[in-house]
């Protein structure tokens, strides 16, 4: 098949091409990401392959199509950027990466956590101008302190693991609890009795119509004063400026985020020379609390590889059978 790739950087060239040689596809590799205004280079091709701020919404989707695009391969597990009504009324199949590794956004998350709480970013830019003080970087023991995970899927389960070995007790929340997380002692409670009881909240649900904005300030006031709010899912998750005015108010005491609402056209690249436009962003930058990495939670050569060879497995099957069990489907992903 004939490949347009979106959003390429030179890592996921490498990776394509290495798991390719199995397969013998023909990609061409763009640079920007996929838009109404870029949809045209797809022209020509069978497929395009996607990455998570692409925008696959029902205009660019109409455009594609026309153009003949059957195929839409997403090279990561979200799809909440595909408007999949629109995709399947014109016949468009969409699959994706559905596990390429829960292992590296779990431990990114917890990385920020350790990173937040004992102040390491901070200490490292201190001890490189020669000051040696300790004053500032006060944490607290992990140990039996209090983490509540919002959606235990692949990832929050991984997380959970990670953070009962760390002596935390566990607090979740999905509508479709974990056998994994209950026999960890964690224990599935409702939002209100999360928030109450939990030092440290880690969102992994997925962003949908209904958790868009879930932490907003009504949610933010039932938390702990002083809670940690970590997000390596989908930035819309979070109300941000809701968030911003909890950290200026003290009440959110740590804030990591790996993923930022309004992320599209600032993550994966270098701005450094130029004037930041997003006032929130820069308002957020500014607290000593706040640790910001830019949606690199997955960011992983065990991921890249997977998500290099699952993308490639997909578009194989859908060649050559016309279906792959990865399809996205509203029918499959209604819950
Ligand atoms: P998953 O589908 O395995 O798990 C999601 C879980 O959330 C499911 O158990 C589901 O029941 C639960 N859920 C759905 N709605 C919920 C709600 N309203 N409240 C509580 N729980 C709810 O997905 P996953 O692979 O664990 O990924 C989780 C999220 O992580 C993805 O949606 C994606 O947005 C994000 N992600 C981020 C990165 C990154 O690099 N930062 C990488 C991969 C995935």
């Amino acid at each position: 098949m004939r490949i347009a790739v979106f959003s390429t950087k030179p890592y996921d060239r490498a990776f394509l091409e290495s798991a390719n040689i199995q397969h013998g596809h023909f990609f061409t590799y763009f640079e920007p990401r996929l838009s109404r205004e870029t949809a045209a280079l797809a022209a020509r091709h069978d497929a395009v392959c996607a990455f998570v701020n692409d925008q696959l919404n029902a205009e660019v989707l109409s455009m594609l199509h026309t153009q003949g695009i059957k195929l839409v391969a997403l090279r990561c597990a979200g799809f909440n950027n595909v408007d999949l009504p629109t995709a399947e009324k014109l016949g468009m199949k969409v699959v994706r990466v559905p596990a390429y590794s829960p292992y590296a956004v779990a431990e990114h998350t917890a990385a920020m956590i350790l990173s937040l709480n004992r102040k390491i970013y901070r200490a490292h830019n201190r001890v490189r101008e020669m000051n040696f003080s300790l004053d500032g970087l006060l944490g607290y023991d992990l140990h039996q302190r209090t983490v509540g995970i919002i959606g235990t899927g692949q990832i929050g389960q991984v997380f959970a693991k990670i953070m009962t070995g760390f002596g935390c007790r566990v607090l979740a929340n999905d509508p479709y609890p974990a056998e994994s997380v209950i026999a960890l002692g964690g224990t599935y409670v409702d939002l209100p009795t999360l928030y109450r009881e939990s030092d440290i909240i880690s969102l992994h649900c997925p962003l949908t119509p209904s958790t868009r904005h879930m932490i907003d300030e009504n949610a933010i006031d039932q938390m702990k004063r002083g809670v940690m709010i970590i997000n390596t899912s989908r930035g819309a998750l979070l109300d941000t400026p809701a968030v911003v005015e909890g950290l200026k108010r003290e009440q959110v005491g740590y804030l990591g985020m790996d993923v930022y609402e309004e992320e599209v056209d600032v993550f994966f690249e270098d701005l450094s020379g130029h004037v930041l436009q997003d006032d929130i962003l820069a308002r957020l930058l500014t607290f000593p609390n706040v640790l910001m990495t830019s949606h690199q939670a997955f960011f992983t050569r065990d991921a890249l590889q997977n998500i290099a060879e699952t993308t490639l497995f997909n578009i194989t099957s859908y060649e050559r059978q016309g279906a792959t069990p990865n399809a996205v489907t509203t029918e499959k992903h209604r819950r």
